[in-house]
């Protein structure tokens, strides 16, 4: 079904992406791919307080902080765009056990689709490694828009290599709304401070690069950590060579992000030159509530690291993380610089 041809009588297609969930891991990639595809893609800003309340009110009590921003983020594109494109992710990697991603990324289509019966179905990305390759996702979706196969494989060339580079950002050590600013306005943009190595204290942050990568979700929070002197790591910043070197320290676990996080989580209880760990949720979230626990249990933490939650939700306070941010800093500079116990000086 040619999709498109149906709806818009001129000019390009309009793709609205909402700026959620896995905007933050594959927007590059999508963004380049539609491209390919003659689309337009408009994606919405970064979440303000406007577009979260909207969220909230339209989404019911008991779902994450991120999925309450994606509903937020959909009401705004609407009326702006043709068709909104939400990724449904089942499964990202091939294992020999049975591998998936969490419920709300696996429905996410689903509830917009029944939340918003006024828009025309979005337009999904299906991603089913389990079964079939990530780009019969591709291949799908350039159908549906009536692509024809040689524009496909060309627009599918194209988005890999922007998610390269997307890549490659985060691993030199930008969070993911960094790394995407560059993309869009090239090399000339300062470092982040959170970034410098000449720091005395080092945070690594352990979540999923929607909250990570969103300020108003996570409150500012490595903003404060920059600005209570602390140099800041992220599991976003982690290639998946490095997280894979900690898979025989670990259980298997069929959820693949969370997978992900467990790896960091380890990664980072090890490494050199980090002084404690920041593991970053969403309340109501099951799938963080495991691993979360798993990362105290079944991680090994042999410099016994300081490890600190952070439970996010749209009623947290920005001054409640701060301050939160500010006493870690703080407590892990006095855990460096105290004496150990019974060391006396003269
Ligand atoms: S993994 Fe947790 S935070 Fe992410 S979408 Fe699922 S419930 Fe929400």
């Amino acid at each position: 079904m040619n999709v498109v041809r149906e709806r818009v009588s001129e000019g390009r297609p309009r793709i609205g992406m909402p700026r959620a969930l896995m905007f933050y891991r594959y927007y590059p990639f999508l963004k380049a791919l539609l491209e390919g595809f003659g689309c337009e893609v408009v994606a919405s800003p970064p979440t303000n307080l406007r577009i979260m309340g909207m969220g909230t009110d339209l989404c019911v009590d008991d779902v994450c902080v991120a999925v309450k921003a994606l509903f937020g983020h959909v009401r705004y594109l609407e009326g702006k765009v043709d068709y909104m494109l939400i990724p449904r992710l089942v499964s990202v990697e091939k294992k020999e056990y049975d591998t998936f991603t969490c419920p709300k990324l696996i429905a996410a289509p689903d509830m917009v689709r029944f939340s918003f019966p006024q828009l025309p179905p979005p337009l999904e990305f299906v991603v089913d490694v389990s079964k079939v390759p990530w780009w019969w996702g591709c291949l799908r979706l350039g159908r549906r828009l009536g692509v024809p196969l040689r524009g496909i494989a060309r627009a599918y060339a194209a988005a890999t290599r922007e998610q390269r580079r997307f890549e490659a950002l985060q691993r030199e050590g930008l969070l993911p709304a960094d790394a995407l600013k560059r993309m869009e306005n090239g090399n000339g943009l300062p470092s982040p401070g959170y970034a410098s190595a000449d720091r005395d204290v080092t945070v690594a942050v352990v979540g999923h690069p929607y909250l990570l990568g969103d300020s108003l979700v996570n409150k500012r929070l490595i903003h404060w950590l920059d600005s209570s002197g602390a140099r800041v790591l992220a599991s976003t910043m982690l290639s998946p060579r490095e997280l894979e070197v900690e898979a025989r320290k670990l259980p298997d676990l069929s959820w693949s992000y969370e997978w992900e996080l467990l790896a960091a989580s380890s990664h980072f209880l090890e490494k050199e030159g980090v002084d404690g760990l920041i593991y970053l949720t969403s309340f109501g979230c099951g799938p963080d509530s495991l691993v979360t626990e798993m990362v105290r249990r079944e991680v090994p933490n042999p410099h016994k690291r300081a490890i600190m939650d952070l439970v996010l939700d749209e009623h947290s306070a920005e001054s409640g993380v701060r301050t939160r941010a500010e006493a870690f800093v703080d407590l892990l500079r006095h855990r460096k610089t105290a004496r150990p116990p019974g060391v006396l000086t003269r």
